[in-house]
């Protein structure tokens, strides 16, 4: 057995969540990606140990399924943390609020002065930058998925790697899609999030028509919208629609208020505007104004006078999956009656509130011994910020020189569709199961 160079998959092994990838090469070890399972009990929540002391973290983007787990590992190595600008800046504010919303009783995984400790260890990443780790090369490349988010080349002697991290090959009102225009790519490590045969995203401009439609007739009918949003790249896409139906009369003005750590996180998208989509570029460059400023837009400063509004509006809040955050609040208030919406707007793992509200159920547990009965219309609109079924064989397709295709970051079920579908265009696939080893110079 030659040990020069294997890939263990310490999370995000038929699941969604925990994604970290251990890459050995020649002495040197990098982690690509450590997050947290968002909706696992303690037992499968965090990834599991890589095999030895780690020279380099690998950041691909901020959301807590591949950040989340990155205080303790990058303390425990006391190793280098790379990412981008806005990734860092993005992934302190997540971690906070992590940390903060950590059940007491179950232990805490790190401290917050862990989280501040990331910024000496920080090494600041630009796309299409080559930097080194020993004897690991790698560039980041634009992934199209939410602000600053990157996937990673990594070149060997056996071969060039690409971990993608989360993908969106296709353009959203943010961002543009990932880049494709790439190097040789020999092996291939994806996400599959969207990878079942079922997971056909309807075009954005579909997806909007109907949410603005359903958002209107409530708000006429007197109801109020609660728009629960990852804090990270899905409330601002939802936001940026908002105020484009707004301004085109297809929406009737109604204050809408923006809650929890989205009024944050989209501070940080209006100081990195120079990452967003080039039409939003030239608006900030024409404008001198943030890309979220408008009249109706509001950042909630006082939540219980909201509470009190007898007119209709529309609160934009975390958390997505309704784990945590204002958006509980809202729901205790709100939900109950038939008149309002709650409107979905991503991924829902399992075993979240989140996703119990998708698959119909009406009576949603709150963790002290309380629940909320849900009277109010449940939507769900596909903000996706990832490649679906045919988007990721397109991305593949694309690759020249491909070996192999490894899949992580999906529900079991869907790598099989995924897998199948690529046998057919003759590519090799491995769905790797937790703590598997790979060789890749054999
Ligand atoms: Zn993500
Ligand atoms: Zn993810």
């Amino acid at each position: 057995m030659n040990d020069g160079l294997y890939l263990r998959f310490l999370g995000a092994a038929r699941e969604v969540g925990r994604s970290s990838v251990e890459l050995y090469y020649r002495g040197t070890r990098v982690i690509l990606d450590s997050g947290v399972n968002l909706g696992a009990s303690l037992e499968d929540r965090f990834p599991v140990d890589p095999e030895g002391p780690v020279d380099a973290v690998l950041l691909t983007h901020a959301h807590l399924d591949h950040s989340g787990y990155t205080p303790k590992l990058v303390k425990e190595n006391d190793c280098p943390i790379y990412a981008t600008p806005p990734t860092r800046d993005v992934s302190e504010i997540l971690l906070i609020d992590y940390l903060n919303l950590y059940p007491k009783e179950e232990g805490k995984p790190f401290e917050h002065r862990d989280i501040m400790a990331l910024r000496k260890k920080e090494k600041l990443i630009q796309y299409y930058a080559p930097s080194q780790v020993g004897d690991v090369e790698f560039i980041p490349f634009s992934a199209g998925h939410v602000l600053g988010s990157a996937m990673f080349l990594i070149k060997t002697d056996h071969g060039n790697i690409l971990y993608t991290g989360d993908i969106n090959t296709t353009g959203t009102r943010t961002l543009r899609g990932a880049d494709t225009n790439l190097p040789e790519v020999n092996y291939l490590i994806i996400e599959s999030t969207y990878g079942g045969n079922q997971d056909i995203h309807p075009s954005r401009k579909k997806v909007e028509k109907q949410f603005v439609e359903n958002i209107r007739e409530t708000l006429l009918s007197g109801g109020v919208v609660i728009i629960p949003a990852f804090a990270l790249g899905r409330a601002q896409e939802v936001i940026l629609t908002l105020i484009h139906y707004l301004e085109s009369g297809k929406l009737p003005e109604v204050p809408i208020f923006v809650d929890g750590m989205i009024r944050e996180v989209s501070k940080i998208y209006s100081l990195y505007w120079s990452w967003l989509r080039p039409e939003l570029q030239r608006r900030v460059r024409q404008s001198k104004r943030s890309v979220f400023d408008h009249k109706a837009i509001e950042e909630v400063r006082n939540r219980d006078e909201i509470l009190e509004l007898t007119e209709p509006f529309i609160v934009v809040t975390t958390s997505g999956m309704l784990q945590g955050g204002p958006v509980i609040i809202y729901l205790k208030k709100f939900a109950g009656d038939k008149r309002n919406l709650i409107y979905l707007t991503g991924y829902q793992v399992k075993g979240t509130r989140g996703r119990m509200l998708l698959d119909g159920i009406r009576e949603i547990p709150l963790s002290d011994d309380e629940k909320i009965v849900v009277e109010a219309r449940v939507e769900f609109a596909d903000f996706s910020a990832h490649s679906d079924q045919s988007g990721l064989l397109g991305f593949i397709s694309k690759l020249k020189g491909l070996k192999e295709v490894i899949l992580v970051h999906g529900e079991y079920s869907k790598m099989i569709d995924l897998r199948e579908k690529l046998r057919r265009r003759g590519i090799a696939t491995f769905i790797p199961s937790i703590g598997e080893k790979v060789y890749l110079n054999y």
